[in-house]
């Protein structure tokens, strides 16, 4: 028998006007590419949203057209997001940090018809525009006055929305209309890309909403360190004016100096990124001896969080979540905060064990862990195996890409995450590696991630990584690399004392290297397989 009610489509509009509808006084702080501050309501941006939205159209844009963004955190952008989604285009969301010819490729790929550029890229686009699609449509970002002189015919951004009407009557799409895009940034191959659908995007957004209800809400000041230019900053342009809490977007300036003194003068209460933007931020903390005034909560993900860097924020007063995710996740798979009980029962050193792994499943994301003939595993926190996913916030294959999405799904249409991973008898996933970064030693596999968050609270270590060098006997023995805090260089004999403590002595690494500084990949995690090909001639020392 079918329910008898109302069937109403998901859109994401419908939470923009839900925002600019009931939270009236929350609002979307914004450190421009022109050099200021812009400030105003959702319900400001709303209306903006519609004349952008008019805009467009009359460009000629149309359902399931590509419209392309290369852009900071910042209220055009944020714009961009709903006016596109709002006319039943696809926001095709561009990271700049990608390679030229990656660039090239996603622009070919997704056959991006329009393509909406803040000033700072304005160098990429003169560079590359020649290899972009043909007839693309170049609008900067910026008003009348900050236009830059170019070879590229730019639109004006302000100049196309300015005088549109400030409402727009949204056409009803079906709800699996897609409304975002974006290519994962994978070290090899061309990247792949995430098609998101208005459904997923809202689901994703509830989803959100509920599993972080003590972070997200009304009052709340959020700052999407996050790019907006991957995985959609986390989900926060949706679950924002959903719950209520005001966006602080920072712009360009992502150094800890830069952050701290936004922080401080927007009173931000929740500050959400990778782990690496955190060192900078923690650094910026030591030196001046606080906080930012009203910083109470940090989301972390996209990499493992060291266990020491959650500490230094708990015992500062900032409660840490430590979340997990995939651009295909849209991207919010699961997420550390503790429950009442664990908060209350638990030393303060079982609680940082906890929160150092990557948390329990968020509402309707199904998470299971095989071996390698796709056996489930039992949640005993003692099996290890491949992780795979399930839920309505999941892609179902790539865009326009059948041999990925083939290797990516498993015959009962769950999505292979390439992690390892084991599941506790609580719900606890902790990642172990990503597949190709696990360390295969005598039959045996070594967690890379397990040794650099133990190696990471030492404290004459700035940052580290655990990586795999082939070995005659053993396949493969890890090494650590190490970027000194100061002058010091730890010494082997005190790193091996410290892991010695919590694994095995066979895993120890078999011998530390030190760098200035380590690769970044374009979404801001260590690049491994960067780290891998600059040892891969490296000898160990039984090896020499
Ligand atoms: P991306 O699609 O760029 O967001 O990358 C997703 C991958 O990042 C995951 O498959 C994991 O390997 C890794 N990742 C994300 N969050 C975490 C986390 N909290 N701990 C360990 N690895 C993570």
């Amino acid at each position: 028998m079918l329910g008898q009610m109302m069937h109403r489509p998901l859109s994401t509009i419908e939470i923009l006007r839900y925002g600019a509808e009931t939270h009236t006084t929350s609002e979307i702080v914004s450190v421009r590419t022109e050099g200021d501050i812009h400030r105003y309501t959702y319900r400001e941006a709303y209306h903006r949203v519609a004349q952008l939205a008019h805009a467009l159209q009359k460009l000629g844009l149309k359902e399931g057209d590509r419209i392309a963004t290369l852009a900071w955190n910042g209220y055009r952008h944020f714009e961009l997001y709903y006016a596109i989604a709002g006319i039943g285009g696809v926001c095709h969301t561009i990271n700049p940090r990608l390679s030229a010819d990656q660039m090239i490729y996603i622009t070919q790929h997704a056959e991006d018809k329009v393509l909406c550029v803040d000033l700072t890229f304005v160098p990429i686009v003169e560079a590359l525009a020649e290899h972009f699609p043909n007839d693309m449509t170049y609008i900067l970002m910026a008003d009348r006055a900050h236009m830059p002189e170019s070879r590229i015919n730019f639109l004006c951004y302000e100049e196309l929305a300015e005088g549109e009407p400030t409402e727009f009557d949204w056409v009803e799409l079906a709800e699996d209309t897609a409304s975002g895009l974006c290519y994962t940034s994978g070290t090899t191959g061309n990247p792949k890309g995430a098609l998101y659908s208005h459904r997923s995007t809202v689901l994703h957004a509830y989803t959100v909403a509920i599993s972080l209800g003590s972070v997200l809400k009304e009052g709340a000041r959020v700052l999407p360190v996050v790019p907006l230019f991957h995985v959609n900053a986390w989900g926060l342009p949706y679950t924002a004016p959903l719950t209520g809490c005001s966006l602080i977007f920072p712009g360009s300036a992502l150094d800890g100096k830069s952050l701290f003194d936004l922080m401080d003068r927007e009173k931000v209460t929740s500050a959400w990124g990778v782990p690496t933007v955190w060192l900078g931020l923690q650094g910026e903390i030591a030196a001046r001896g606080k906080n930012p005034d009203g910083f109470s909560s940090v989301i972390v993900g996209g990499s493992a969080a060291p266990r020491s860097m959650i500490e230094n924020f708990e015992v500062s007063g900032v409660t840490v979540c430590h979340a997990w995710g995939m651009t295909e996740m849209s991207p919010i798979g699961t997420q550390g905060l503790l429950s009442a009980h664990e908060e209350e029962m638990l030393s303060q050193d079982e609680k940082l064990d906890m929160k150092a792994l990557q948390g329990r499943r968020a509402f309707g994301v199904d998470l299971k862990i095989v071996d390698e003939n796709g056996n489930a595993l039992p949640h005993d926190g003692q099996a290890i195996g491949e992780l795979y996913v399930r839920g309505n916030t999941i892609i179902s294959g790539y865009y326009s890409n059948e041999e990925a999405s083939d290797a990516a799904m498993d015959r009962d249409g769950w999505f292979g995450t390439g992690d390892v991973a084991y599941i506790d008898a609580d719900g606890f996933l902790s990642i172990q590696d990503r597949a190709k970064d696990l360390i295969k030693s005598g039959g045996e596999w070594i967690s890379s991630i397990d040794l650099e968050n133990i190696v990471m609270a030492h404290p004459d270590v700035a940052n580290c990584a655990v990586i795999s060098v082939p070995h005659p006997k053993w396949d493969e023995r890890p090494l650590l690399i190490v970027v000194p805090n100061g002058d010091k260089r730890v010494k082997k004999a005190e790193v091996d004392e410290m892991l010695l403590k919590q694994v095995a002595k066979w895993q120890l690494p078999d011998a530390i290297e030190f760098v200035e500084e380590l690769p970044l990949t374009a979404t801001g995690k260590v690049s491994k397989l960067t780290l891998r090909k600059s040892f891969k001639d490296y000898k160990l020392p039984d090896m020499k």
